[in-house]
């Protein structure tokens, strides 16, 4: 199924060609990450009964990682699989309707918006609230699912802590890489930063940073062939020297994806204004997009901060936001 195919709702039939049944909501919440759930607390504390549909990462990126220690509130950590089960028994406690589901087409062209789950079933809502996150792009090899949350990690700022003196390195030429790298830097013994051209992509002030901190070491026209461990985790990675065509082994304990982020916003391109690179856009200092009524938080319209305690913020934002359109429009 192409989760992101647009528009095809209004043949009005299901896969089983009956008609698809129509529910009317005030608040639709689409993504149960930080975000999502946050906006659901707030909305379901507001009496608007949220209704949120799950998305095909039920819990979000969180669940893709271990430990959270920088979540303010937990001076112990959590793991992010718990902290999504509680953000979600805490959005349930006050009325929310959490649903299995996947968003499989929008239709934002009037109000009330229709989105269709499963290509079964359309909910109509007087307020949409978009929380489906962004996906980090890994390089697709076996392994590196293999050491996923052992070693293998997409976010340096959650996960750098635990190679504390420790040798990592950061695959991707970009101003994340460039970031993550100089982060990894300040907690790690030694940083290879793994660049497949001859030059970093990065802005010339992030270049210049990179060049100027000592226990980064870049290693350019290099790919990555595989990541190597054992039980207890990642102990090494196998690069190919792209000019020579040599693989030399290099012995790290963590491996850091920075090669982009893809936010999960193509279902709603149509209709929205976003960046070129697909993120949504909101006004200054709001959830607001360019539609009234609709309103997007967290990771999908984040291409900057990207953190959990982030993500909750605007979560948080977007029910306030979605709470004062509903009450100055008197649905
Ligand atoms: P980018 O798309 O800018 O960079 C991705 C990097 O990953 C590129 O160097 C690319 O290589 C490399 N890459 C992609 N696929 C692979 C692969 N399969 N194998 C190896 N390398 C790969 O993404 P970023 O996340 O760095 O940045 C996204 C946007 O966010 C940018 O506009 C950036 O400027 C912005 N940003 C700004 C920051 C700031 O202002 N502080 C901080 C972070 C991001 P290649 O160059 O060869 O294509």
């Amino acid at each position: 199924m192409n989760l992101f195919t647009p528009l095809n709702s209004e043949s009005g039939k299901n896969l089983s060609g009956s008609p698809k049944p129509v529910e009317h909501v005030r608040v639709l919440i689409l993504g149960s990450g930080p975000a999502g759930y946050t906006a659901a607390i707030y909305t379901a504390r507001a009496n608007l009964n949220p209704v949120v549909y799950e998305g095909i990462e039920p819990g979000g990126q969180l669940t893709t990682t271990t430990e959270v220690e920088n979540f303010p509130g937990y001076p112990d950590g959590v793991t992010g699989t718990q902290m999504m089960e509680d953000l979600k028994k805490q959005a349930e406690r006050f009325g929310t309707d959490v649903r299995f589901g996947i968003a499989t087409a929008a239709d934002l062209s009037s109000m009330p918006y229709r989105i269709t789950i499963d290509d079964e079933k359309v909910v109509e809502t007087d307020a949409l609230i978009i929380a489906t996150g962004a996906t980090a792009k890994y390089l697709g090899l076996e392994s590196e699912n293999k050491f996923k949350g052992q070693g293998v990690s997409a976010c340096a700022t959650c996960d750098g802590f635990f190679y504390k003196g420790k040798d990592v390195a950061v695959v991707g030429g970009g101003d994340t890489a460039a970031e993550e790298a100089t982060y990894l830097a300040g907690l790690c013994r030694k940083v290879y930063l793994i660049v497949r051209k001859s030059y970093l992509r990065a802005s010339k002030a992030m270049q210049e940073k990179v060049a100027s901190t000592p226990n980064i070491e870049i290693l350019f026209e290099h790919t990555t062939k595989e990541i190597v461990g054992d039980q207890s985790g990642v102990n090494g990675v196998i690069l190919t020297n792209t000019k020579t065509g040599k693989d030399v082994k290099v012995d790290i304990s963590g491996f850091f994806l920075a090669i982009g982020h893809h936010p999960n916003s193509e279902l709603f391109k149509p209709w929205l204004d976003t960046d070129e690179v697909g993120y949504i856009k909101t006004l200054p200092d709001s959830t607001k997009t360019n539609l009234p009524g609709v309103f997007a938080c967290g990771d999908v319209r984040d291409p900057h901060y990207r953190q959990a305690i982030t993500a909750a913020g605007s979560g948080c934002m977007a029910a306030i936001d979605a709470e004062r359109y509903l009450g100055e429009r008197k649905f």
